[in-house]
C-alpha cells in the first residue's frame, strides 16, 4: 500500500466561487441550455479546484467531490438505485432531485446537523443494484489528464444504506450493496487508484449492535477484496465512539476522525493505522487556533501509525475564498479563514509538524438570567384569540414569503451599489406588499402575509439590522441542489438598535381588512444559519439573539399585529447527533424560543414555522415552545407527521403541498391530505397552508396552487 499523502480535505465547495454551477443548473433546467454547457462549466470548476488546492500545496486531492446536484443521491446512480418510476424520464437524476410534471421528487432532508440537504434513497427489497461507474471514473480521468492523481470519495455502504427511507429494510440489502462496492473498488483498482475514500458519517451517531455489526461486515468485505485502492474510511460531525473499535479491527487502511472538538477516548484501537486527522473545521470560519490543533495532532501521533492532516469534513459547509470579502472589518478578517484559507491551513499544520506550547482552555463566561414567562396558559390564550380575531374554520395561511421577482432582486442590488435611492426601493417593496395583500384577498385566504419582499433570505436580513453580525459579498454555501445560503457570521454581542420588520408589517395592515401576519425568524434559526462566535457558549449567543427578537415582537403587537409568526425552522438542525445531547440542547433551544415570544399579550397569536417532518420525535419539544399554531412541513414527506400529532393540543398546519418543486398540486390531492389530517386533528385546531415559504416559486404557479388549495377547503369547510 501507498503511503497517505501528509496533508488533506475531505471535500471542497463545488457550487463556483460566483455560483457559477447553479446558473449553469438553472439555465439548463430553464432548457436556455443544453447538456453539454453544463457538463463544460462542471468540468472546469473541477479543474479550477484540484488546480487551487495543488497551488496551496495540499499534497492529497480528492475527486467525485463535485456534484450536479447531491452526492447521496449520485451514490444512488452509482449503485443503480434509481427507483422504477424514474427510470422513463428524460433526465433520471434530475428527475429525482427535481420531480417532473406528474412525478414528485424523491424526499429531502437535512446532511446531518448541517444545513446543507441531500436526497434520500429508496432501498428496498425491489431495488436492483447495479454498478455505474461511469461519474467516479470520469472525474478520476479528467484530473489525470490535467496531471493530478485524485482520491475518489464516494458515500460509504453503511451510511448510503442508514440514509435511505427505511433504513432496516436497507440494511437487509447490505451484502448486494457490497457487491457493487467490492467492483466499484475492483474498477478503480485497475485505473490505478492508489487511495479511495469511503464517507461514513452516519457512525458518529448512536448506532445499535446491528448496525455496528454492519460497519463490520462492510468493511473486513471490502478490506478483504484482492486487487483494490487503500481504504480510507471517513468520519465526520462527530466522534466514532463505539463504532471506533469496529472499524479499527478491520483491515482499512487509514481511517478519519474529527478533532475539532477535542480528541476522543479510545484512541489506542487506532494502532498501526493512518489517521486523517480533522484538526481544521470544515464548518466553521474561524481560524484554527494552531496550538490547539497542534495538541490534537499529538494526541493521535502517539497511538497512530501515521498522522494525515486534514480538515474535520468537507469544506462544503464554508464560503470559497475569504479575499473575495474586501468590506469586512480588517479586525474581523485576522479572526477568519474560508476554504482557501483552510487549505492553507491545514498545508501550514503538515509542513510545521506537532509541536507547539499545550492550549490554555478559556473559562466559559456566565449565563443570562432566566426568561420571564409573562403568557397565559393556552386555553386561556386560544380563547382570547378567537374572540379578537373570528377566523373561520380550517383557516387558510401562507408560510411568509411569496415570490422574490427578478426586478426586486435587481432592486436591492441597485440599492446596495448606490444606483437607487432608497425612497424609490421603498416604494418597490411597498408595491409588491400591495399586490401580495390583492392577490391573498383575491383567492381568499384568511391569515395574510406582507410576502417578504424586503428579505433577501429570512436570516441575512436579521443580521443586517441587528448589530454583532457581519454579512458577506461571496459567502455562499450550498443548501441543497442549485440553492445556496449566505450565512451572517455572528462576531460580537448582538442588539437591535431599532425596529426591524415593523414598517413592512404597518404598510400591509393598512391595505386590508383581513388579520395580517407579522414575520420574524426565531433565535435558534438565526444561529444555526448563522456562523456563530466560538468564544461564548451557543446557548448564552441563542438568549443574547432570542433578546432582540422579544423586542421586535413587542413593537409588532404595538403596532397592531395580533397574529406573529417566529419561525423555527432549524430547530432540529441544531439537535446534537447523539441522544445524550439531545435534552439537553432541547432545553435550552426551547428557552430561547419562549423568551422571545413570550413578551406578546394572550390575545396575541404566536404562531411558529418547522420545515421538517421528523417532527414526531421532538413533538414534545415543540409543543414546549408554547406557540399557539405551528405550521410544519408535511405534503414533501409523505404525511408521516400525522401519525404522531394526535396528542398535540395547540393549533396545527400539516403542509398541504410540496414547495420546492414546480409541481402544481392538484385540488383533489389537496383535499386528500387535509382529509388525513382532519382524520388525525379536531378540525378546530387545523390550519390549511402549504409546506414552507413560496420564494422559490413564480407568482403562476403559486396562484394555480393556491387557488386549488382554497378550493379543496372550501370543499371540507361545507362537509363539516
Ligand atoms: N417565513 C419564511 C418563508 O416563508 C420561512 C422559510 C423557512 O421556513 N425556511 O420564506
Ligand atoms: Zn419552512
Amino acid at each position: 500500500m501507498s503511503r497517505f499523502p501528509q496533508s488533506t480535505v475531505l471535500g471542497y465547495p463545488r457550487i463556483g466561487p460566483r455560483r457559477e454551477l447553479k446558473r449553469a443548473l438553472e439555465s439548463y433546467w430553464d432548457g436556455r441550455t443544453g447538456r453539454a454547457e453544463l457538463d463544460r462549466v462542471g468540468a472546469a470548476l473541477r479543474a479550477d479546484t484540484w488546480r487551487r488546492l495543488d497551488e496551496l500545496g495540499l499534497a492529497a486531492l480528492p475527486s467525485n467531490t463535485f456534484s450536479l446536484y447531491d452526492q447521496v443521491l449520485d451514490t444512488a446512480v452509482l449503485l443503480g438505485a434509481v427507483p422504477e418510476r424514474y427510470r422513463d424520464a428524460a433526465d433520471p437524476y434530475f428527475a429525482m432531485a427535481r420531480g417532473t410534471e406528474g412525478l414528485a421528487p424523491l424526499r429531502m432532508t437535512k446532511w446531518f446537523d448541517t444545513n446543507y440537504h441531500y436526497i434520500v434513497p429508496e432501498v428496498g427489497p425491489e431495488t436492483v443494484f447495479k454498478l455505474d461507474a461511469a461519474k467516479p471514473l470520469a472525474e478520476l480521468r479528467q484530473a489525470r489528464e490535467l496531471g493530478f492523481e485524485t482520491r475518489p470519495v464516494v458515500i460509504g455502504p453503511v451510511t448510503f444504506l442508514l440514509l435511505s427511507a427505511d433504513p432496516a429494510a436497507a440494511l437487509d440489502r447490505l451484502d448486494d450493496v457490497l457487491a457493487c462496492y467490492e467492483e466499484l473498488l475492483g474498477a478503480l483498482a485497475a485505473e490505478g487508484v492508489a487511495w479511495v475514500q469511503l464517507d461514513e458519517p452516519a457512525l458518529v451517531a448512536d448506532r445499535t449492535p446491528d448496525e455496528l455489526a454492519a460497519v463490520r461486515t462492510a468493511y473486513e468485505r471490502l478490506a478483504g477484496v484482492a486487487a483494490r485502492p487503500a481504504l480510507f474510511v471517513a468520519s465526520y460531525f462527530g466522534h466514532l465512539g463505539e463504532a471506533l473499535p469496529v472499524l479499527a479491527a478491520t483491515a482499512v487502511e487509514a481511517i478519519g476522525v474529527d478533532l475539532v472538538n477535542g480528541a476522543p477516548d479510545g484512541l489506542a484501537a487506532l494502532a498501526g493505522k493512518t489517521v486523517v486527522a480533522g484538526v481544521v473545521s470544515g464548518r466553521e470560519v474561524w481560524r484554527t487556533a494552531p496550538e490547539r490543533a497542534a495538541h490534537a495532532l499529538r494526541t493521535v501521533a502517539q497511538h497512530a501509525g501515521q498522522v494525515v492532516v486534514s480538515t474535520s469534513c468537507s469544506l462544503l459547509h464554508v464560503p470559497y475564498d475569504l479575499r473575495d470579502e474586501p468590506d469586512l472589518d480588517p479586525e474581523l478578517t485576522a479572526r477568519l479563514a474560508f476554504a482557501e484559507q483552510k487549505v492553507a491551513e491545514v498545508v501550514e499544520l503538515a509542513r510545521t509538524g506537532f509541536e507547539g506550547p499545550e492550549p490554555v482552555e478559556r473559562a466559559a463566561p456566565s449565563a443570562r438570567p432566566e426568561p420571564v414567562e409573562r403568557r397565559s396558559p393556552y386555553e386561556v390564550r386560544a380563547a382570547a384569540q378567537a374572540a379578537h380575531l373570528r377566523l373561520p374554520v380550517l383557516p387558510i395561511t401562507t408560510i411568509g414569503s411569496f415570490p422574490q421577482t427578478g426586478e426586486l432582486r435587481q432592486a436591492r442590488a441597485a440599492l446596495a451599489a448606490g444606483t437607487l435611492a432608497a425612497g424609490d426601493y421603498e416604494r418597490l417593496v411597498e408595491a409588491e406588499i400591495e399586490r401580495v395583500v390583492r392577490l391573498q384577498e383575491r383567492l381568499g385566504l384568511d391569515v395574510l402575509v406582507h410576502g417578504e419582499p424586503e428579505r433577501n433570505d429570512m436570516v441575512q436580513y436579521f443580521a443586517e439590522h441587528l448589530d454583532g453580525f457581519a454579512v458577506t459579498r461571496n459567502g455562499w454555501v450550498q443548501s441543497y441542489g442549485s440553492r445556496c445560503t449566505k450565512p451572517p457570521i455572528l462576531h460580537g454581542d448582538v442588539a437591535r438598535p431599532e425596529p426591524i420588520t415593523v414598517r413592512w408589517a404597518r404598510h400591509a395592515r393598512s391595505l386590508t381588512g383581513k388579520p395580517v401576519k407579522g414575520m420574524l425568524t426565531g433565535p435558534v434559526t438565526i444561529v444555526a444559519w448563522s456562523f456563530v462566535r466560538d468564544d461564548l457558549p451557543l446557548r448564552e449567543v441563542t438568549f443574547q439573539v432570542a433578546d432582540a427578537v422579544r423586542e421586535e415582537v413587542r413593537d409588532l403587537e404595538a403596532a397592531g399585529l395580533s397574529i406573529i409568526q417566529v419561525d423555527e425552522p432549524a430547530l432540529r438542525e441544531l439537535l446534537p447527533l447523539r441522544r445524550a445531547g439531545q435534552a439537553g440542547y432541547l432545553e435550552w433551544a426551547v428557552a430561547a424560543y419562549r423568551r422571545a415570544t413570550s413578551g406578546a399579550g394572550d390575545s396575541t397569536q404566536i404562531h411558529t414555522h418547522l420545515c421538517y417532518s421528523d417532527a414526531g420525535e421532538i413533538l414534545a419539544a415543540i409543543d414546549g415552545l408554547d406557540a399557539d399554531v405551528t405550521t410544519i412541513e408535511s405534503a414533501r414527506s409523505g404525511a408521516r407527521i400525522l401519525d404522531a400529532v394526535g396528542s398535540f393540543g395547540r393549533g396545527l398546519g400539516p403542509g398541504v403541498y410540496d414547495i420546492h418543486s414546480p409541481r402544481v398540486p392538484s385540488g383533489a390531492e389537496v383535499e386528500e391530505l387535509l382529509r388525513r389530517t382532519l382524520a388525525a386533528l379536531p378540525a378546530e385546531r387545523v390550519w390549511v397552508n402549504p409546506d414552507c415559504g413560496l420564494k422559490t416559486r413564480t407568482y403562476e404557479q403559486v396562484e394555480a396552487a393556491l387557488a386549488n388549495v382554497a378550493a379543496a377547503t372550501g370543499r371540507l369547510r361545507a362537509e363539516l
